[in-house]
């Protein structure tokens, strides 16, 4: 099979695309004949070398994959079956989907809605699977439309449109911030409701600024996370999954003690099962098909290393599918 391996070693540490014999394939009881995979900001790190997300050598990077069971020994499971797999240390202490296959131990499968193709479930993936679990963490917390502005930073990436389309979708007044004013057309076009230029969010800011946001779905950490923290309203509440910020956090307790801020931890890779099957249940029913083309381009895996940098560099808008049979 073609893949993509990282290895390290005395000669330093490199990602190349070559064939891998099936027979080194890690244990599993289910291989699955991969058909898209997905570039997130993990992988991109992985690639690069960027930040130490790879455990062990050599790895297959590619936290995501889909496609159909190629030979399964678990009851669950017949060949043929459409499955996805996110996260479980998939790329980081498992080999990953930027590979036409992959073995994996049947309980971190999933089925494939019913409505949505391989290569849509992976323009979805763990950034639009994150997104969801932001949404969910807001409605539990008491969330409703017409509440009030909710703020999605890093609007312009993959789980900020994600959250932009899912939230506005769920009818939501949604402004995205991004540091890419010229994606405004874009971002409205997946239904915000106003476009803010992140540099108004990223610098260092005051304990307690004006209250302005019922909720946010944060994406970027840093001062960015202090900030919106800072300005969310009394009772609000700050979902945080990303740091492409950075991963700091010079906030200081007062929204906390002072406002009743709730900030939520959101967290894909060991997600639950019963959680993990509510999200995707929503998103295979909530999520626009239009919204989810408009946001993906599609690549082959060949190119998946080139396009490691330029998304690091914030050059890309929105998913990055991987056909890996290309
Ligand atoms: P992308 O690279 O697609 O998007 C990140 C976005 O962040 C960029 O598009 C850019 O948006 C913004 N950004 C980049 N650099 C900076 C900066 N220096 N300051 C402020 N904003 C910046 O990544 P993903 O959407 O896939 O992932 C976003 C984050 O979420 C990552 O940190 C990732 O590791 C994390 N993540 C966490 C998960 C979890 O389980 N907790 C799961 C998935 C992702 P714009 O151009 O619009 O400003």
């Amino acid at each position: 099979m073609q893949a993509i391996i990282i290895d390290k070693d005395n000669d330093g540490y490199r990602s190349r695309l070559t064939t891998v014999p099936d027979g080194e394939l890690p244990d599993g009881d289910v291989t699955v004949a991969i058909e898209y995979s997905t570039l997130n900001y993990k992988d991109a790190l992985a690639i690069t070398g960027s930040s130490p997300v790879v455990r062990t050598f050599p790895m297959i990077p590619g936290v995501d994959l889909a496609g159909t069971v190629a030979e399964s020994s678990s009851p669950d499971y017949l060949v043929g079956d459409r499955v996805l797999v996110t996260g479980h240390g998939l790329g980081e202490t498992h080999w990953g989907g930027l590979a036409q296959k992959a073995r994996v131990p049947s309980d971190w499968l999933i089925e494939i809605p019913k409505p949505l193709t391989s290569s849509q479930a992976m323009g979805i993936g763990t950034a639009g699977f994150t997104a969801m679990l932001c949404v969910l963490a807001l409605e539990d917390a008491g969330l409703r439309p017409g509440d009030g502005e909710i703020v999605v930073t890093g609007a312009s990436g993959g789980v900020g449109g994600a959250a932009v389309s899912l939230l506005a979708g769920a009818g939501f007044d949604v402004v995205a911030a991004t540091g890419r004013t010229e994606q405004a057309d874009y971002l409205t076009t997946l239904g915000a409701a106003g476009v803010m230029d992140r540099a108004e969010l990223s610098e260092p800011g005051k304990p307690l600024g004006k209250e302005r946001w019922a909720g946010a779905v944060d994406t970027v950490g840093s001062h960015t996370l202090a900030n919106v923290c800072a300005t969310t309203r009394y009772g609000g509440t700050v979902t945080a999954c990303g740091l492409a910020q950075g991963m700091d956090f010079p906030a200081t307790v007062a929204p906390f003690i002072l406002r009743g801020v709730t900030l939520k931890g959101i967290e894909s890779v060991y997600c639950p099962p019963a959680r993990r099957k509510l999200a995707w249940d929503r998103l295979a029913s909530d999520f626009e098909p239009a919204h989810l083309e408009l946001m993906t381009t599609e690549v082959g895996l060949s190119e998946t290393i080139e396009q490691a940098s330029t998304l690091l560099a914030g050059n890309v808008r929105g998913r990055i599918t991987v056909d890996v049979n290309r």
